[in-house]
């Protein structure tokens, strides 16, 4: 065996990268994860050839100090906690400092951004996580990310992304869940100049349903609302005769955030067990609110699994909600989510 070496920063920062960011999708994640962060009212995400041309992601959230344009760039580099006490309980989206460095490791970056009180904004410009050049420049509040030629350094990842189209709709897909997870944002997305989604930011969940489920399959979906110990279920869930041959119509979001929880699809689907046709699955849009620290969220890199402290109280309060809702009469269901 050849002698042990510590890798350099270079390709330590490519190996970390490959864990945050795996397609454009995961970039619009990230990047749309910040603006909602910095209390952005409207955030918009636009993408060229399924992304690998080009994702801009602009919000009108708080902006980024002039002082810390470059540092937000850092590995392990964040605003959003300070020490490990911190960690115990997480109510960002962010706090890993991880996502800026991993997507400028892998492609080339044009910032602009400023924050409400400052006169003059910054455009700092990155390659492969090196800046080549900065400057002040007027702009609105807020920031805007551009990311152009991903994974252009890494032949590697390069080789695994897929067509445009499915690129495309991967990022759509995540575009979609961040709109479930954050109603009071208006979120709006184009591909390749079209516009395909636009929910009005009103707070109102069933709003964005609306907007990203489209009227016909909104219609299917029936309110949820319930509570257990130290926590709340609110949401949509489909009719029984409303359900589908895929569980792509589920999304659970636990304190804002989408996740891939086993517990809580179980508690939905048992409490459809008498209900449904066999190899037919609901649909919902359920949003969880617990305690911060009831929920561990630094599992997993891109922090769609998370721990909960309880899996018996969550998989309760999604089930007797959910059931209830099913146990309600619902002759008349057109009135509940459209509109
Ligand atoms: P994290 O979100 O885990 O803190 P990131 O690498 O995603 O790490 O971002 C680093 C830092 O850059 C953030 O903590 C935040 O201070 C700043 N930042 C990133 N995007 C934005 C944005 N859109 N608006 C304001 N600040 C941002
Ligand atoms: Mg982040």
């Amino acid at each position: 065996m050849p002698h042990i070496q510590q890798l350099d920063s270079h390709v330590a920062d490519l190996i970390a990268a490959g864990e945050v960011v795996e397609r454009p999708a995961s970039v619009v994640k990230e990047l749309a994860e910040n603006a909602i962060d910095a209390g952005a009212a409207a955030l918009t995400v636009e993408i060229q050839n399924g992304g690998m041309a080009l994702i801009r992601v602009t919000d009108d959230g708080c902006g980024i100090a002039a002082d810390d344009a470059e540092t937000a760039f850092l590995r392990h580099a964040t605003s959003k906690i300070r020490d490990e006490h911190d960690l115990e309980a997480i109510g960002t989206l962010g706090f890993r400092g991880e996502a800026l460095a991993a997507i400028a490791a892998v492609s080339r970056i044009d910032l602009l951004t400023r924050t409400p009180g400052a006169p003059l904004g910054t455009a700092l410009s990155l390659e492969g996580g090196t800046v080549v050049s900065r400057e002040e420049a007027g702009c609105p509040a807020g920031t805007t990310m551009v990311v152009r030629d991903l994974f252009y350094n890494t032949p590697a990842r390069l080789k695994f992304v897929k067509k445009d189209s499915a690129e495309g709709a991967a990022v759509f897909a995540a575009v979609q869940r961040l709109a479930l997870a954050h109603p009071e944002v208006s979120v709006k997305f184009l591909r390749d100049g079209k516009q395909e989604l636009l929910t009005p930011g009103d707070g109102q969940l069933r709003s964005a349903v609306y907007s990203v489920f489209g009227r016909d399959l909104a219609l299917g979906f029936v309110p949820v609302k319930g509570s257990g110990e130290d926590m709340s279920v609110t949401g949509f869930a489909s009719l029984p005769a409303c359900c589908r041959g895929t569980r792509g119509y589920q999304h659970f979001f636990v304190n804002g955030r989408y996740v891939k929880s086993r517990t809580m699809m179980a508690a939905l689907e048992e409490a459809y067990k008498n209900q449904k046709m066999v190899g037919k699955f609901p649909g919902c849009v359920l949003h969880l609110t617990t305690r911060l620290s009831a929920v561990d969220v630094n599992v997993h890199p891109t922090k769609q699994e998370v721990k909960f402290s309880s899996d018996r109280k969550v998989f309760d309060a999604v089930y007797y909600a959910v059931l209830s809702t099913l146990e309600r009469d619902h002759t008349r269901p057109q009135a509940e989510v459209g509109g």
